[in-house]
């Protein structure tokens, strides 16, 4: 059964959709069998897959609303390796007919039920708020990856971020629970990053994981030719990092699922 995952933060710009794209396009590089989901009505990381925007048959937008099942919405022939349900601006009127429809947080999670064992992962990119968008993705996941920049402003935003990820467990979805705080554009010169980073893992632990994503150039540009980092400069320290990260979260997932097993042979 797919393990699902989202990815968010609510800030703008800190590689969100870069380690979505990556991620999904390195898991897949290791044989696992991989799902995205676009959630951002800006719709970069169907664009960053090489699927137009602008020409989806069925996006996410239908998904959520009844219009289309899973099944349709899938789009198998990507060149990234991972299969994609795509978004676009058409999205932005979901969060609005969203609060019309009954069980308004649980949308995706329905959605996603007939395709759960077609895959190991199903990854989430998410728009830079929280909005019932990204309850819904919250809803239907076990865990979060909160990429962050480390800079000054950084750990505050993640604090309201924490209590977004408690209310949700509390309330909507128990499984839930932060799966890893992902370092991004990580420049080790930098000691305000060092400072940043050492609070970071004070805080979160473990939970902070070991591989960070180095400012990259070829992991800026490969989204305007289409592509994940792995496709487009496969030696890159981009697309070897993402390879790493995918290494660090299928390790963690065989122990967590070794650990799960031992419990309920014990009980
Ligand atoms: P978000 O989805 O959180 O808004 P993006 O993934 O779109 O953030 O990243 C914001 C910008 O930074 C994009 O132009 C992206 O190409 C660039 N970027 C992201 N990660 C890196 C990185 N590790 N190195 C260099 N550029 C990056
Ligand atoms: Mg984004």
């Amino acid at each position: 059964m797919a393990k699902i995952i989202t990815i968010t933060n609510q800030k703008g710009g800190v590689g969100k959709t870069t380690t979505c794209v990556n991620l999904a396009a390195s898991l897949a590089a290791t044989r696992k069998r991989v799902l995205m989901i676009d959630l951002d009505p800006q719709g970069n990381a169907t664009m960053g897959s090489g699927i137009d925007k602008h020409q989806l048959e069925h996006s996410v937008y239908e998904l959520l609303t009844d219009q289309t099942d899973a099944a349709n919405a899938i789009i198998k022939d990507t060149l990234c390796g991972y299969h994609l349900i795509g978004a676009n601006g058409d999205l932005t009127a979901a969060e609005v007919e969203l609060l019309q429809l009954p069980r308004r947080e649980f949308r995706l999670k329905m959605a996603l039920m007939p395709v759960m064992d077609d895959y190991d992962f199903i990854l989430i990119d998410n728009p830079p708020s929280l909005n019932l968008l990204t309850v819904n993705a919250l809803a239907a996941s076990s865990g979060v990856i909160i990429p962050m920049q480390c800079e000054y402003y950084a750990l505050e935003g993640i604090s309201a971020l924490v209590g977004t990820i408690n209310k949700i467990n509390q309330r909507l979805n128990p499984e839930l629970k932060i799966e890893g705080i992902l370092r991004t554009m990580y420049d080790p010169r930098m000691s305000l990053t060092k400072d940043v980073s050492t609070h970071l893992v004070e805080y979160f632990g473990d939970k902070v994981y070991r591989t960070v994503i180095p400012r990259n150039v070829r992991l800026a540009e490969a989204p305007s030719h289409g592509l994940p980092a792995l496709q487009y400069d496969k030696s890159s320290r981009g697309a070897l990092a993402y390879l790493a990260l995918a290494g660090e979260l299928i390790r963690r997932t065989d122990r967590e699922r070794t650990a799960e097993a031992v419990v309920t042979t014990e009980q």
